[in-house]
């Protein structure tokens, strides 16, 4: 059976498309399917990343007109409104319009040789004796396609239906966020150089709300929640938070969108015979923010380093793509489960104990410590690397004790 080509990637977003752009680059014949008709639409995301991880991966600096603003650090507020400041001495986010990124990411991919197929949705993988063999597509109206490849790389997100074909485990649905992302105009006051972080219960069970100021006046505004109604609670933030409120009483939305969040950790095993998944699919998205695209596109990297390989060598095996498990355990998973770790322990603290750990870090001057930091990605070891600090591990064991005199 003729190839339709050898690697096939499902999804054209940030991680789909870096797979294609690090395959098509070895010289690879890769083709990417996208279900809708456009890269980026609909967007979802509030595009906050880190300059260094953009860095990482060869994508700093982006084209201006990405690049909405950039950020020297972030204003965490506790419920009842107690303030922690961090400020480093140069930018070290930058929120980035999703739709442009994901198009820039898709057109480098198209330039260096990667065939993009719209209004194409991959109904499911097909699976011989075990091993993948290729998908069945749709385009638009026409009847179903059977394609052969010989591999195939699930960049779907976190809908995780192709993943769930091959029996992996898919992620964990218990650790499923739903988050609401608005643009707003006429909000007041706005800080523009930094981000502004909303904790507690009322406002955001199960993450936090965030407030990204953008350098055209408008403003980001996005939440997500493990139960309830992330548009209810959005209202509640923007018209009762006694902080976000008075910024946000007078904003108008003129863009929402809704979508979920994956805040469990990577799954445990992302690669069969003739697959690997990558990004959201594999959950691979930062537990304490929800972070998901330099997460996912540094795997994405690795999943092309090792698809390039296994087309040299001629072996889709599920031993050879083993090693694209390794690479990212190695990577990622000291840091996924700290962060996991850190999440599952806000979560379990109720909101007058993130007050007082909130007042704890600024009487210490905690941010006089964590203003070093390098790395805001990899946040599991930038917390190994500021232990020698005594604040720091004063702060620690004060957030450990909060949180069993809640949980004991
Ligand atoms: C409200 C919100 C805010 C967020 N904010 C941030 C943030 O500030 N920073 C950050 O790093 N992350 C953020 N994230 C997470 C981030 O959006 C994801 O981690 C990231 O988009 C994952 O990229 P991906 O390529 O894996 O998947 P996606 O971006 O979801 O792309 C998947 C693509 O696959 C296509 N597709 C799916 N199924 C099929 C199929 N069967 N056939 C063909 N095509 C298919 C979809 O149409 C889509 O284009 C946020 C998420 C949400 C919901």
């Amino acid at each position: 059976m003729n190839p339709f080509s050898d690697v096939v990637v499902v999804g054209g977003g940030p991680c789909g498309s870096f797979s294609a752009l690090k395959l098509a680059r070895f010289g690879a014949d890769v083709s990417v399917f996208e279900e809708h008709g456009e890269i980026g639409v609909p967007s979802h995301c509030a595009g906050h990343l880190s300059i260094n991880g953009l860095r990482r991966l060869g994508l700093y600096p982006l084209p201006a007109k990405i690049v909405e603003n950039t950020f020297y650090g972030a204003i965490f507020h506790s419920p009842e409104c107690k303030k922690f400041s961090v400020r480093f001495s140069s930018p070290v986010t930058c929120a980035v319009n999703r739709v442009l990124f994901d198009k820039y990411v898709a057109k480098m991919a198209e330039d260096a040789g990667a065939r993009y197929l719209f209004n194409s949705r991959v109904k499911s993988l097909i699976i011989e004796n075990g091993v993948v063999k290729g998908i069945v597509v749709r385009h638009e109206k026409e009847t179903e396609k059977r394609l052969f490849n010989k591999i195939v790389i699930d960049a779907e997100g976190i809908s995780s239906r192709i993943l769930r074909q091959t029996g992996l485990s898919t992620l964990n649905r218990r650790m499923l966020v739903n988050a609401v992302e608005a643009e707003v105009e006429n909000a007041r006051d706005l800080e523009t150089d930094v981000v502004e972080v909303f904790l507690g219960k009322a406002y955001a069970p199960g993450l936090y709300a965030w407030l990204i100021p953008k350098l055209d006046g408008r403003a980001k505004v996005g939440l997500a929640a493990k139960t309830g109604n992330p548009k209810e609670f959005l209202q509640r933030l923007m018209f009762k938070h006694p902080a976000a409120s008075q910024k946000l009483r007078t904003a108008k939305i003129c863009r929402i969108s809704f979508h979920s969040i994956t805040l469990g950790g990577p799954i445990p095993k992302s690669y069969s015979n003739g697959f690997l998944a990558v990004g959201d699919a594999a959950s691979q998205v930062k537990p304490s923010t929800g972070g998901g695209v330099i997460f996912g596109m540094t795997c994405a990297d690795i999943a092309a380093k090792v698809v390039h390989e296994a087309l040299r060598r001629n072996d889709f095996s599920s031993e050879f793509l083993s090693a694209y498990q390794k690479r990212c355990d190695e990577t990622l998973s000291f840091d996924a489960s700290v962060m996991l770790r850190i999440r599952k322990m806000l979560n379990a603290m109720p909101d007058d104990k993130i007050d007082d750990g909130i007042a704890f870090c600024t009487k210490l001057g905690l941010d006089k410590v964590i203003d070093k930091v390098e790395d805001v990605d990899f946040q599991g070891m930038s917390l190994l690397r500021l232990l020698w600090n005594p604040k720091m591990v004063m702060a620690l064991f004060y957030f450990l004790s909060l949180y069993l005199s809640a949980n004991p």
